[in-house]
C-alpha cells in the first residue's frame, strides 16, 4: 500500500472516540501501522478492529505510556509518529474548579503527552529521527467565552510550551515536533460541553455564528492537518502551533 505514512509506525493516544478514532483510521488509510490505545477497551478496540493494533493505556500513568511506546518498537521495528490525543474535559469556572478536577485534568491533558513525548523522543533518538504531533487547543491561545475551561486551558498551554522545547531540543536529532489547535470540532468531548449549557442549542448555534466558516469541524478535518504534521509534507516544520480553527482567531471583534 503506498501513502503520506506507507510502512510508518505510529501511535495514536485515545483512539476510542471522536479526534483520536479519526486520527488512526485518516493515518491507517495513508499507509501507517498504527498502534492505538485509551482506557475505554471497548471502544479503542473497536476502532483498531481493522486498521491496527490496539493496547490498554491510562496516558496519566507513565510506566504505561512506556510501555506502550516499547510495545510499537517491538512491533514496528521503530516509532515514526506519536500523536498525543488523548484528553479530558471538565467544564468549571476557574472559581470553582476543586484541586481535585485541576489534578486530573493536568495528569491527563499535560502529564499524558508529556509522558508521550518522553518515551518517543527517547525510541526517536534510537532510530535517528520521528515526528511528534500534540493535540492542543484553541482554548490555549484564547480565553472561552463562558469561561468554564480554564483548567482544561492551561493544561493545553502546557502542551504547546512542551512542543516547542522538544522542537528546539532534538531538531538536530532529527526530531520534528509540532501541536494542532483545533477550534471546535464535533465530537463527543464537544457534545458533552453543549449539554451541560443552561440551553446547548443557543450554545451550538452561537459558536457555530462565531466561525466564520459558519460551522464546526468534522474529526476528518482535523486528522488531516495533523496528518500534515506527521508527514515527510512538513518535514521543515518544527516548533509550530498549526491552528485549525475556521478562521476564528482571525475574527477582530
Ligand atoms: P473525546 O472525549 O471524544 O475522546 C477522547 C478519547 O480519549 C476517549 O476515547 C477517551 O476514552 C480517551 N481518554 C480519556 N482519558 C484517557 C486516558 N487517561 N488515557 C487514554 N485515553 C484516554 O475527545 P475529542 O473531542 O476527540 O478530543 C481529542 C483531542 O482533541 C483532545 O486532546 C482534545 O482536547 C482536543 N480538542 C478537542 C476539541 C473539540 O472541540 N472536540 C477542540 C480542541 C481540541
Amino acid at each position: 500500500m503506498s501513502g503520506r505514512l506507507s510502512g510508518r509506525g505510529v501511535v495514536v493516544t485515545g483512539v476510542g472516540s471522536g479526534l483520536g478514532r479519526a486520527l488512526a483510521t485518516e493515518f491507517a488509510a495513508e499507509g501507517a501501522k498504527v498502534l492505538g490505545c485509551d482506557v475505554n477497551d471497548e471502544a479503542g478496540a473497536e476502532t483498531m478492529k481493522d486498521i491496527g493494533a490496539y493496547r490498554h493505556t491510562d496516558v496519566s500513568r507513565e510506566a504505561e505510556v512506556e510501555a506502550l511506546v516499547v510495545d510499537a518498537v517491538e512491533r514496528f521495528g521503530r516509532l515514526d509518529v506519536m500523536v498525543n490525543n488523548a484528553a479530558i474535559q471538565v467544564e468549571e469556572q476557574l472559581t470553582e474548579t476543586t484541586e481535585e478536577q485541576l489534578d486530573r485534568v493536568l495528569a491527563v491533558n499535560l502529564k499524558g503527552p508529556f509522558f508521550g513525548c518522553k518515551y518517543a523522543v527517547r525510541a526517536m533518538l534510537d532510530s535517528g529521527s520521528g515526528s511528534i504531533v500534540n493535540i492542543a487547543s484553541i482554548a490555549a491561545i484564547l480565553g472561552n467565552f463562558d469561561g468554564v475551561l480554564a483548567a482544561y486551558g492551561a493544561a493545553k498551554g502546557g502542551v504547546m510550551a512542551l512542543t516547542k522545547t522538544i522542537a528546539v531540543r532534538y531538531g538536530r536529532d532529527g526530531i520534528r515536533c509540532n501541536s494542532v489547535c483545533p477550534g471546535d470540532i464535533l465530537t463527543p468531548m464537544v457534545e458533552a460541553y453543549f449539554a451541560a449549557a443552561e440551553d446547548p442549542a443557543a450554545l451550538r448555534a452561537q459558536a457555530e455564528k462565531e466561525y466564520p466558516l459558519g460551522r464546526l469541524a468534522q474529526p476528518q478535518e482535523i486528522a488531516r492537518t495533523a496528518l500534515f504534521l506527521a508527514s515527510d509534507d512538513a518535514c521543515f516544520v518544527t516548533g509550530h502551533d498549526l491552528v485549525a480553527d475556521g478562521g476564528l482567531l482571525a475574527v477582530a471583534y
